[in-house]
C-alpha cells in the first residue's frame, strides 16, 4: 500500500525543509518506516510566519459568506476522498480502518458545521445613555494569526476541531501536527488548498515540537496558540504564551470516571465501557480510565467487562476484522508495562492482558485490573492505552468523591436509572463532559473541553468561534 512523503505548507506551496532534513514515520503495526516527513528549520517558520500574516489578512477581509462556500467545498472533498484518507490514518496511527473511516468522515461534518456557524459571526449595536447621535457598537473580529499544535491519536480531528472554528471567525491558523502521524493532517488540509483557500490561510509544518512551540509561541505575528497533548507539556506552553500575553485554549489530558450505580442497566453498562475503553487502544482523552462500581454489581460488571475485553481481536489495523490496532509508539507500551506490574505489586487481580500482544508492532492485549489499590499510578496517572481499572465502591458518594480526587477535569460517564442520581452526578462531578447512561458524544456542536487540569476553552459548539474572536467596543457620535 502506498504512503506518501509529507511535505511542509508554506505559502499555498507544498515544498521540502529549506534544508532538506526529513524525519522518519513508522507504521505502528509493523514497526517498519514507511515515509519520512519534512522537517522545518527557523528559514521555514519565519516563511510560515510571513504567510500567516498575509492569508490572514486576505482571509479576514473576505466575505463571510465566501468563506463559508470554501469551507463546504473542503468538506466535500473530505468527504469524497474518506478512503484515500482512512488508510492514511491506519497505516500511520494504528487504528483499525473503521474507525479511521470514521474520523475522516467526522471532519467533513465539523467543517460544515462550522462553515454555517461562520455566517452567524455577528456584533450587537447599544443604545447609547442620553445622546441619539451616539452609535455604541460591539464588535468580534478574529484574533489573527493562530499557532495550533495537535497529537497523534486523532490526526485529522484534532486539526479539524482546531481549523474549522477558526477558520469561521476569519484566523490564519498554523499548524503544527504530530510527526509521527503527518501525512493525514497533510491530506486534510489539501482539501482546503483544493478548495480554493488563499495561500497563507492555512500552513502546516513539522519538526522538532519544542523548537517550533518555544519559537512561535512568542513570535509577534501569532496571536493565539491552541494545543492537544498532555497537561505537562499544556501547562509550559500555557505558562510561555502567558509571558507573552497571547491568548490560549487548552485541550489536555483526562482521568475518566466510569461510575456504574447499583440501579444502572448493568448491560449497556459494559456495552459502553467494552467500546469506549478499547477505540483507538485507549488513546483517547475521554477513554474511560477509572471504572467505579457499586460493590452489588461489581462482580458481574468486571466479568462482562472482562469477556469483552477477551474476546476482541487485536492485530494491523488494515486486515479485515480487527477491532484494536497496535498502540502508537513503544513509549506506550513501556508505559503499559509500567502500570501493569505497579498495581499488581500493590495488590491488585489482572483479569485479562497485562502483556504485549503478538507481533513485530506495538501491540498491547486488552488489559482488565481490579481491587486496585488507590495508590497505585494507574489510579493516578492517565493510563493512555487499553487497560481498565476498576474499584468497588459503597455508594455514589464515595465515587463522586474518588472522580473528584484527582486534578484532571475532562471527561466522566456514569450509569444510574435514578434521575435523583442523575441530578446529584450533573452537580457534583467535576468534569468538562459528562455523559449519563450514553456513550460520549463528541458533536460538532456541543462543546468540547476540560477544567481543572484538563484545560480551558472549548473545541465545540459556538463557544470554539468565540475562542477566536477579539470583542472590541467602539462608540461613534454623529456630529
Ligand atoms: P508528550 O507529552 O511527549 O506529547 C504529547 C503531544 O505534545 C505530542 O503530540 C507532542 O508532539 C507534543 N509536544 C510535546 N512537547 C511539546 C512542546 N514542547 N511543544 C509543542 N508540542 C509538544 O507525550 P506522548 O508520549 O506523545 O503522548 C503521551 C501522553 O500525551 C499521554 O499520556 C496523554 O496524556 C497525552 N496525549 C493527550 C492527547 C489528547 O488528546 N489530549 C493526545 C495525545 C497525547
Amino acid at each position: 500500500m502506498s504512503y506518501p512523503t509529507t511535505q511542509l505548507l508554506i505559502d499555498g506551496q507544498w515544498q521540502d525543509a529549506a534544508d532538506g532534513r526529513t524525519l522518519p514515520v513508522f507504521n505502528p503495526s509493523t514497526d517498519q518506516e514507511i515515509g519520512r516527513v519534512a522537517r522545518a528549520g527557523k528559514v521555514d517558520l519565519d516563511r510560515a510566519l510571513v504567510a500567516a500574516q498575509k492569508g490572514f489578512e486576505t482571509w479576514r477581509d473576505m466575505p463571510a459568506i465566501e468563506r463559508s462556500q470554501i469551507m463546504r467545498r473542503a468538506a466535500s472533498l473530505m468527504r469524497e476522498r474518506v478512503d484515500a484518507n482512512a488508510q492514511l490514518i491506519t497505516q500511520e496511527q494504528g487504528k483499525p480502518l473503521a474507525e479511521a473511516r470514521a474520523e475522516a468522515g467526522a471532519a467533513a461534518d465539523i467543517i460544515e458545521w462550522f462553515a454555517d456557524e461562520s455566517l452567524r459571526v455577528y456584533g450587537r449595536l447599544v443604545p447609547a445613555r442620553g445622546n441619539l447621535s451616539l452609535r455604541q457598537m460591539v464588535l468580534r473580529d478574529p484574533v489573527g494569526p493562530v499557532a495550533a499544535f495537535t497529537p497523534w491519536n486523532f490526526p485529522i480531528n484534532q486539526v479539524v476541531r482546531k481549523l474549522a472554528p477558526a477558520l469561521a471567525a476569519g484566523c490564519s491558523m498554523l499548524v503544527k501536527a504530530a510527526e509521527e502521524t503527518p501525512a493525514s493532517p497533510a491530506a486534510l488540509i489539501k482539501a482546503f488548498v483544493d478548495a480554493g483557500v488563499p495561500a497563507g490561510v492555512v500552513g502546516l509544518v513539522y519538526g522538532d515540537p519544542g523548537e517550533i512551540s518555544s519559537y512561535l509561541i512568542p513570535h509577534p505575528v501569532i496571536r493565539k496558540i491552541t494545543f492537544t497533548g498532555s497537561t505537562p507539556v499544556g501547562k509550559q506552553l500555557a505558562a510561555m504564551a502567558g509571558q507573552h500575553m497571547k491568548r490560549v485554549t487548552m485541550e489536555l489530558g483526562g482521568h475518566a470516571p466510569f461510575i456504574v450505580a447499583d440501579d444502572a442497566d448493568l448491560d449497556l453498562a459494559i456495552k459502553i465501557a467494552g467500546a469506549a475503553k478499547f477505540r483507538n487502544a485507549g488513546q483517547v482523552c475521554i477513554s474511560p480510565t477509572r471504572f467505579l462500581v457499586h460493590e452489588g454489581v461489581a462482580k458481574a460488571f468486571a466479568e462482562g467487562l472482562t469477556k469483552r475485553a477477551q474476546n476482541l481481536k487485536v492485530g494491523d489495523g488494515l486486515a479485515e476484522g480487527t477491532q484494536m490496532g497496535p498502540l502508537a509508539n513503544p513509549r506506550r507500551i513501556e508505559a503499559m508495562q509500567k502500570l501493569t506490574e505497579d498495581a499488581v505489586k500493590k495488590g491488585a487481580k489482572l483479569l485479562a492482558g497485562g502483556e504485549r500482544g503478538q507481533g513485530a508492532g506495538n501491540f498491547w492485549q486488552p488489559t482488565i485490573l481490579t481491587d486496585v489499590p488507590m495508590d497505585s499510578q494507574v489510579l493516578n496517572e492517565e493510563p493512555f492505552g487499553p487497560m481498565a481499572a476498576i474499584r468497588t465502591v459503597k455508594n455514589l458518594e464515595e465515587a463522586i468523591a474518588e472522580a473528584n480526587r484527582l486534578s484532571y477535569g475532562l471527561a466522566a460517564y456514569a450509569f444510574t436509572s435514578s434521575l435523583k442520581n442523575a441530578d446529584l452526578l450533573t452537580r457534583r462531578v467535576e468534569s468538562g463532559m459528562l455523559w449519563i447512561n450514553t456513550p460520549a458524544l463528541p458533536s460538532a456542536e456541543m462543546p468540547f473541553g476540560g477544567i481543572k487540569d484538563s484545560g480551558y476553552g472549548s473545541e465545540g459548539g459556538p463557544e470554539a468561534v468565540e475562542a477566536y474572536l477579539n470583542v472590541r467596543s467602539v462608540a461613534v457620535m454623529n456630529v
